[in-house]
């Protein structure tokens, strides 16, 4: 160990030089307070002092005081040197920093002893140090794959965005999410799950540069600052990269995992010029690249709030269809994979405009939902629904459980509730024919109101079912929290069922996990023959699909109802 000898008088300075060499440790000295100073604000000093209080120049107490203005730099242990031992005196130096003191004339024995102290002192503050240093880590990195956190994350994008703002350069945000992250991890396990992210986050540093700091913000989202970007063909260049670069397989505990992402990416400055903004259009963006299919990235793209006069018109057109009674429901049947008969039926709504034509719900609920349309739009729907259903019902048909789509909007009213309540006994429908589909978004944007709505959905055994299951961020497990019927596989997967292995195995193992809660499941958007095979080989529940019939107005689905009278052998009546 070094340690520094401050003392002007030269022979106790000898003498103390010599216990020291003798006790083994490296001296270094200083005749004066200002030389002892300059050592010890040095690079590598000392970590151990001896310093005389009585100093020309600087006296000790001066050096102490400097010593302990700075707390940015490792411990320095001092032991005052000094002929003044009165009470006074002693605190006096304590006060002024000094870890202890040794009055003079000192005896080698208690010297030796106080140093003693002195460096098992300097021991602990060392390992105080990399504690601290391992807490720092700790909260500022991922633990799984040791990348930054979302902490560290911002805190970076924030130095990067105040650079760029400075030099006038570009930064584009990147913001990825795993494609059926949760799949895997539910049906392989946690262990699988997490070496896959371990893997993942070599393969994404692989793709980066120097400039970029990848980031891990929980789960299987990940994020990236890019830099150098001139144009936004740079940040595209990278997601095509990453994207190939996880198209390859991965192996993990020996099973062959194939895994695809969805990229979002937003620009400073043009999508933004804070962390939060950019990082929220970053995902907004990745939400619309699953929308469009997954394993794709998509470049943030302001929502048109720019009132273009088509969008005005069909705003204040909305507004109006459900008085001008130019709404309507389409139906499409639901049919059981064991028996074949129909036993329930979706109600999809459309707009009959009057200029446009016959408009699929895409072209109008997304401006529905942005305007708060939608509200009214599906309350309609719902009463409209209801009251269909009890009409066929009195016409003589079996009865049928119908269900009907519901927004998240609608599971933000505090009044729900009652208006399904209202809607079943303005039609007298019994609570047990309708089935209310719900997206897998709306239970996770607010759990505990969505909880306690479907309690109260329970009881009035009104039946719920998740739509769309798969493309969205739950698990079957998180689903346990709710009081729910059945999911609806989404169409996406049983598109390609008997072609991609990977689709196979999905459904496959949403219908086990499913049937372990208790859970019906439903397969929307069968087209094909096979398709149904391969989904009653699964033990599906039931389906829905072209390939038994279209959704259709409702005078042509009595004739499927009809037909559904007489079931023929082999079961599936197909109109397609
Ligand atoms: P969704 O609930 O997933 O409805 C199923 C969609 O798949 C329907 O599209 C249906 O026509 C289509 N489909 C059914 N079978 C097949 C098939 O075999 N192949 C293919 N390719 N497609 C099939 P649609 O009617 O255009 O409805 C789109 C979405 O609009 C619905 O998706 C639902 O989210 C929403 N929606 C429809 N009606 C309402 C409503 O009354 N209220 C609310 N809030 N949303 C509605
Ligand atoms: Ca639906
Ligand atoms: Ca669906």
């Amino acid at each position: 160990m070094r340690a520094l000898i401050a003392e002007d008088d030269p022979v106790s300075r000898h003498l103390l030089e010599a216990m020291l060499v003798k006790w083994g440790y490296t001296v270094v000295v200083a005749t004066n307070g200002s030389e002892a100073w300059g050592i010890l604000n040095g690079e590598d000093a000392p970590r151990l002092a001896i310093l005389d209080w009585m100093m020309p120049d600087m006296d000790g107490l001066q050096v102490c005081k400097e010593i302990r203005k700075q707390t940015d730099r490792p411990y320095i242990y001092i032991l005052l040197l000094t002929a003044r031992s009165g009470k006074q005196d002693i605190v006096e130096g304590m006060t002024a920093g000094a870890d202890d003191y040794i009055a003079k004339p000192f005896n080698s024995h208690e010297l030796k002893v106080r140093l003693r102290a002195g460096r098992r002192i300097i021991e602990l503050q060392a390992e105080l140090m990399s504690a601290r240093a391992e807490l720092q880590e700790q909260a500022t990195h991922d633990a799984l794959t040791g990348l930054p956190n979302r902490l560290l994350f911002s805190d970076r994008l924030t130095q990067r965005l105040a650079l760029a703002r400075r030099s006038q350069q570009a930064l584009a945000v990147m913001f990825l999410d795993l494609d059926r992250f949760k799949i895997i991890n539910d049906t392989l396990g946690h262990n699988v799950g997490d070496g896959l992210l371990k893997q993942v986050a070599e393969r994404l540093g692989e793709c980066l540069r120097e400039v970029d700091t990848l980031a891990r913000m929980g789960g299987d989202e990940f994020t990236v600052i890019l830099g150098d970007v001139t144009c936004p063909q740079d940040a595209v260049f990278v997601a095509d990269r990453v994207l190939e670069a996880l198209s390859e397989p991965f192996n993990v505990d020996s099973h062959e995992l194939y895994i695809s992402a969805s990229i979002g990416i937003s620009l400073f400055p043009t999508h933004g010029s804070d962390v939060e903004t950019l990082v929220k259009n970053a995902d907004t963006a990745m939400y619309r690249a699953k929308e469009g299919g997954r394993n794709r990235y998509q470049i943030y793209s302001e929502p048109l709030n720019v009132v273009t006069s088509t969008r005005l018109e069909m705003e204040s057109g909305l507004r109006r269809a459900i008085e001008k009674e130019e709404l309507v429901l389409h139906y499409q049947p639901r049919v059981s994979l064991k028996t074949g008969e129909t036993v329930g039926v979706e109600a999809l709504i459309r707009w009959q405009h009057p200029d446009l034509g016959l408009l699929p719900p895409d072209q109008f609920l997304p401006m529905a939902e942005e305007t708060g349309l939608i509200i009214p739009v599906s309350e309609w729907a719902l009463r409209a629904a209801c009251v269909q259903n009890k009409a066929w019902q009195s016409a003589g048909y079996p009865p049928l459980d119908i269900s009907v789509n519901v927004s998240t909007c609608q599971l933000q009213q505090s009044s729900f509730v009652e208006t399904v309540q209202q809607a079943l006994e303005q039609a007298s429908l019994e609570p047990r024919y309708l089935s209310l589909e719900l997206t897998e978004g709306a239970l996770i944007s607010n759990p505990d109101m969505v909880g306690d709505i479907l309690r109260k959905l329970k009881e009035m055994m009104v039946r719920v079912s998740i739509d769309d299951f798969g493309v969205g961020h739950s698990s079957l497990s998180y689903l346990k929290r709710f009081l729910i019927d059945s999911v609806k596989i989404d169409r996406s997967f049983v598109q390609n069922i008997t072609s991609d292995p990977d689709d196979a195995a999905i459904a496959g193992a949403i219908v086990a996990m499913a049937h372990s809660l208790k859970l019906k499941v439903i397969a929307e958007g069968v087209e094909t023959l096979e398709q149904l095979e391969f989904l009653r080989s699964l033990n599906c529940d039931e389906m829905q699909g072209y390939f038994v019939s279209r959704p259709v107005p409702a005078e042509a689905f009595v004739h499927l109802l009809e037909e559904a009278r007489r079931p023929k052998s082999g079961g599936f009546a197909s109109a397609a």
